[in-house]
């Protein structure tokens, strides 16, 4: 299905350039398992060469008015929005999640654009305070910092790299940036598209290929300012080790293991369609997916579990680019397997499958990554099943016996703090539930807490290493305050 786009280059100082490296990769359109391009892994030179240009334009870059930085934005936006449709179907061949999954992606990544705009007007000043001792005034600066590396993980692969680049761009820093080796052709396409639409100044946002290597060659790198990461928790944490060791600023978001929580008050037309979107939306690999399905125990509870049930085994699936579909494929075979190790896990420890996606398969594409919706019941919340990141289309259904008992689950069972929500119409639960759930996004009656542009990304425990967050908190991240004390 997917036409190849041959041997992928990086893009470093304005200008395409072909990888001298021996180390590549295939990079696959899920959907049809068939090979859509081939990633090369950046030598050591290359890499050097990328975040060097960034480090010569930094100067410059920096001093132009930020009223000028604000129009590469404008058109950063604009032409966004003129390739909408042509990116989003590149995102979901290279992904493999639905049309209307990439929009959405899309979207978000255009609200951080607008988000940065409204920022770089409002949040980038400093202050200033007259007379703090006869005749001296004290006043503050937000200064740009320098080259930021910017690595991002598989699953959103043009919304994550929006989390930063242009906060860090207007507010006057430069970037390497390092999308993920599984799923780097949309973000390809989109720096061909600002190398021939926006024209940055070169050396403005770099973008080199590679995997862990790379990334790690960037935080070291001594012209390299800082890093904002999002992955996995190990890579993560990885990340927050070799930055700190380094004296380099750090935004690492990692893993996580959310759970949705089902009152008996649950007005039942909203929770069944808002969880089966949480589980099953981006076949699972969502940072912000519904994992463990915690229902409280009642009448009205045993029946959500039947609907939710009966509503996954409907789902259809297909590839992402089939009007049809409404669950697309795994992102690799590997990823694919792991899915299948854990469902294979959850028997052994005595989970009972009721919806089994092992052997789905999609006739058009017998070579695509499927793997079906998957329900377990009588889940303990002990079982490997409950407590590890899966990021798959597997739900795991945990009965509790009131909100404590719910909230105590979330709060003690799992290392993870990413997202939590809960399904109710009572105020009180819900405010309870959002006061004491330590994790940093709550959804009430929302099945994917995901902020919008201009709040923090939030994240708490495993799933967060730092102090600043993506979206509207890196304005903070990407600059830093000079205070400044004169007496004339
Ligand atoms: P991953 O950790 O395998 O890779 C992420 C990025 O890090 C890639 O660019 C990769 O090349 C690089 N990398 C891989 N291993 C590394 C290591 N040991 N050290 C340094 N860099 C390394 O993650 P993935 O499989 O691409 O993405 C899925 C993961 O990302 C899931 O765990 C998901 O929960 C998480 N995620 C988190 C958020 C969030 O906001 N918290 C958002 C999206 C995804």
């Amino acid at each position: 299905m997917a036409k190849t786009l041959g041997t992928l280059r990086h893009y470093i100082d304005g200008g395409w350039v072909p990888s001298r490296s021996e180390e590549v990769r295939p990079v696959y359109d899920p959907g049809s398992g068939e090979v859509m391009a081939v990633v090369p892994f950046a030598t050591r030179e290359e890499t050097d060469a990328a975040v060097e240009a960034a480090s010569r334009t930094f100067d410059r870059w920096s001093r132009l008015p930020i009223t000028e930085r604000v129009r590469y934005l404008f058109r950063m936006k604009e032409a966004l929005e003129r390739h909408f449709e042509e990116l989003a179907t590149i995102n979901t061949l290279n992904h493999g999640k639905t049309l209307e999954e990439s929009r959405g992606d899309l979207k978000r990544a255009i609200e951080n654009v607008d988000a940065a705009i409204a920022a770089a007007y409002a949040l980038s000043k400093g202050e200033a305070l007259q007379e703090i001792s006869p005749g001296i005034d004290e006043y503050s600066y937000r200064e740009p910092l320098g080259v930021f590396a910017v690595i991002t993980p598989f699953n959103f692969p043009i919304m994550i790299p929006f989390w930063f680049i242009p906060y860090a761009v207007v507010l006057g820093n430069t970037v390497v940036l390092k999308p993920s080796e599984i799923t780097p052709a949309p973000m390809n396409r989109v720096m061909e598209i600002f190398h021939e639409e926006v024209r940055l100044p070169q050396g403005v946002v770099n973008l080199v290929h590679g995997g862990r290597e790379v990334a790690e060659e960037l935080v070291r790198h001594r012209e390299t300012a800082g890093v904002a990461f999002v992955g996995s928790t190990n890579a993560a944490k990885n990340i927050y080790r070799l930055a700190g060791e380094h004296g380099k600023r750090c935004i690492a978001q990692g893993g996580a293991k959310n759970f949705i929580v089902v009152m008996p008050d649950a007005d039942q037309k909203v929770a069944v369609p808002a969880s089966i979107g949480s589980f099953f939306g981006n076949c699972g690999q969502r940072c912000l997916a519904g994992s463990n399905l915690v229902v409280v125990e009642s009448d009205q509870g045993r029946e959500f579990v039947r609907s939710f049930v009966r509503a996954a085994s409907s789902l259809r699936i297909g590839h992402g680019l089939s009007p049809s579909t409404e669950m697309g494929p795994m992102v690799t075979e590997a990823a694919r397997q792991r899915v299948r190790s854990y469902v294979e896990k959850g028997i052994d420890e005595g989970a009972r499958l009721v919806l089994d996606g092992r052997e789905i398969s999609v006739e058009e594409f017998p070579n695509g990554f499927y793997f079906g919706p998957t329900v377990f019941v009588d889940v303990s919340p002990e079982m490997t099943i409950a407590k590890e990141e899966i990021f798959g289309p597997v739900a795991s259904v945990i009965s509790a016996s009131n909100l404590d008992e719910a909230i105590e689950m979330i709060n003690s069972k799992t290392n993870y703090g990413n997202m939590a929500c809960i399904f109710t119409q009572s105020g009180r639960h819900a405010r309870e539930f959002a006061r004491r759930v330590n994790v940093g996004n709550v959804g009430i009656n929302i099945g994917v807490a995901a902020p919008a542009a201009y709040f923090p990304f939030a994240g708490r425990r495993e799933s967060f290493f730092g102090v600043l967050h993506g979206q509207i908190d890196s304005v903070d991240f990407f600059t830093d305050k000079k205070v400044v004390i004169s007496r004339w």
